[in-house]
């Protein structure tokens, strides 16, 4: 397939600002795309080379490229830079220079997905000494045999610029309809995703055979599983009720899920968004190594303690152990604990159709004798009544956790899903303070004063995963440190769009600056109401009103551990204003 064809439908899904447009255009790429390459292009379609668990990242350094581009085109490096610093982007860049030199003298063979896509893995394959020639050497080559469009999509793609914005769910919703023709079927491709985290693949064995084929992928080792949510409630009380009185309680901690999969001497660790972090925690894996426990996949909740008394420390102290270098150093400052709570796989078993109290026995079995003061069982109690969980939420609370996880001893494990069979309760929801919101980053508006030039007030919004779109939901402009502010404007300065981005349901709100939804803030307020303004919710309780959040203020903690797909959803909004009427 050419490369060119490819592009070409980058440049129209680029253009178009409606998410239907920009699933046809999906459906209309995927339908004529050979079989043996499918995966390679709904891979390419995301930025990426691989499912994110297990592929090499783009990402090649700007200057690599600038100078690879001054080769092909002749063009010295200082006038790529003078027209790069007026553009901002090195594909546009090449989009505007190249051929008006060398078009006719360099156009050689034509470039393949194929050719690009192998390529490209050469690319993040190539390192240490020599490595920066030998990348120019790959990123000529293609340019060469590329036309101004090929180029400037190649860039993109080299760069980790591609930036279309399309999530998984509107890409299962264009593969159901491509090799389905029905979205319905979106529900049992978004099974297979929920256990294998993996479209190429799954696009490929359905466009090679049919829907059982899809329905026969299960879990496995080392390809990490979406993991189960929880929904929350307004109190103990509600709770209970949706638990049909009696659950099993469990200290709800403030750090960070991972999945442990362990067979024979390969241990590795991912996190709640799939992310591979075997390299930040290795005395995790040394704990696991030792255990005679094996061929299993866990999960549990990282925390950061102070090692003298064991005590459980917030989030943030966690976030230092995620660096690049001196580990070992970040190993002894921060020392950590691992608080099992479930087992998803043993023995060759898939175990996630088992109740959930027979799990707990099963980790009690494996994990439960365990000497190490560093790998515990996460603390758990047998509750009917509302007492007993005031009781253990009191506790809870006094070590340093967040609140409680309430579980139904009789659910299955659900990948992927937040729903009733695991509830959250945390200490908010016994105050009159709501709990804290996760909401992306859509736009913003300039600021006055003391904040001219940069952004004054950010809009934000909710995510639904029904129809993969960001509904909008406040405008927020306090809670943010002039620091925060000044990293967070670098960031988003990378993420400008020249208009509302396709996914994201704005009305007619008029904006400053459009942003590719990516960034994730943690966000408080006073209450939820009703507006006219956003689109949250909007004709839920009222024709022509959505949600809003009253007094929203950041709580300056960026969510880095969460994808914009993980935001708090409509429906959870929809929840909490319920939540706010009963109390
Ligand atoms: P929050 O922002 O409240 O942490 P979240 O959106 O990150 O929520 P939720 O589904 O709302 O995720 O809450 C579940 C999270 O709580 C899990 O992903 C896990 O990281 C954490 N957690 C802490 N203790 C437990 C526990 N005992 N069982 C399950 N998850 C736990």
């Amino acid at each position: 397939m050419l490369f060119l064809e490819l592009a070409e439908t980058f440049k129209e899904m680029e253009t178009t600002s409606s998410r239907l447009a920009l699933t046809q255009f999906l459906v209309a790429l995927l339908k004529k795309t050979p079989v043996n390459i499918i995966d390679k292009i709904v891979y390419l379609i995301q930025g990426k080379l691989g499912p994110d668990h297990s592929s090499k990242e783009l990402g090649i350094a700007e200057k690599i490229v600038t100078r690879s581009l001054s080769l092909v085109t002749g063009v010295s490096l200082n006038d790529i830079q003078l027209e790069y610093n007026k553009i901002g982007d090195l594909g546009d860049v090449a989009f505007s220079l190249k051929y008006n030199k060398t078009q006719s003298t360099l156009f050689q063979e034509p470039l393949t997905v194929e050719k690009v896509f192998d390529t490209l893995i050469k690319i993040a394959n190539t390192s240490g000494p020599g490595s920066l020639d030998l990348k120019i050497r790959y990123i000529t080559s293609m340019l060469n045999n590329s036309s101004s469009l090929e180029a400037k999509y190649l860039l993109k793609l080299v760069l980790g610029n591609l930036r279309l914005g399309i999530a998984n769910y509107t890409l299962i919703d264009a593969i159901a309809l491509s090799f389905t023709g029905n979205k319905e079927n979106r529900r049992i491709l978004e099974n297979a995703f929920n256990l294998s985290s993996d479209l190429g693949n799954i696009a490929r064995i359905l466009a090679k055979g049919s829907l059982n084929d899809v329905q026969l992928i299960s879990v496995s080792l080392f390809v990490p599983v979406r993991p189960m949510l929880a929904e929350r409630a307004a109190d103990s009380r509600e709770a209970l009720k949706k638990m049909r009185g009696e659950c099993l309680a469990e200290y709800k901690i403030d750090g960070e899920r991972v999945q442990i999969h362990k067979k024979g001497k390969q241990i590795e660790l991912f996190t709640r968004s799939l992310e591979n972090i075997t390299f930040h925690f290795p005395e995790i894996v040394k704990m696991f190594a030792d255990q005679s426990a094996n061929n299993f996949i866990a999960e549990g909740e990282v925390v950061a303690i102070n090692p003298d008394n064991l005590r459980y420390l917030p989030f943030q102290s966690l976030m230092k152990r995620r660096r690049k270098h001196q580990i070992q150093q970040a190993m002894e400052t921060y020392p950590v604990l691992l608080n099992l709570f479930d087992l998803l796989y043993y023995d060759g078993q898939d175990t996630m159709g088992f109740a959930f109290f027979k799990r707990r026995g099963l980790l009690e079995n494996i994990f439960g004798n365990i000497k190490n003061e560093r790998l515990k069982l996460v603390d758990q109690i047998k509750a009917s009544n509302i007492e007993e969980i005031e009781k253990f939420m009191t506790k809870a609370l006094r070590n340093g956790c967040e609140g409680l996880m309430l579980k139904d001893p009789n659910s299955r494990y659900r990948a992927g899903a937040r729903e009733w069979a695991w509830i959250k309760l945390k200490k908010e929801y016994s105050g009159t303070i709501s709990d804290s919101v996760d909401l992306v980053i859509l736009g913003a508006l300039y600021g006055k004063g003391r904040r001219v030039g940069k952004y004054g007030a950010l809009l934000l919004g909710s995510y639904s995963k029904i129809d993969d779109t960001f509904y909008t939901i406040c405008k927020v402009g306090t809670g943010f440190k002039d620091n925060v502010l000044a990293t967070l404007y670098d960031k988003l300065s990378k993420l400008i769009i020249h208009k509302k981005h396709p996914r994201v349901e704005a009305g007619a709100l008029p904006m400053d600056v459009w942003f590719e939804p990516s960034i994730v803030l943690e966000i408080v307020t006073a209450e939820i109401t009703l507006s006219p303004v956003y689109t949250t919710g909007r004709n839920t309780i009222k024709p022509g009103y959505g949600f809003a959040l009253r007094f929203p203020k950041f709580t300056g903690n960026v969510r880095e551990d969460k994808s914009p797909e993980d935001s708090t959803t409509v429906n959870e909004v929809l929840q909490i204003y319920r939540n706010q009427l009963k109390q």
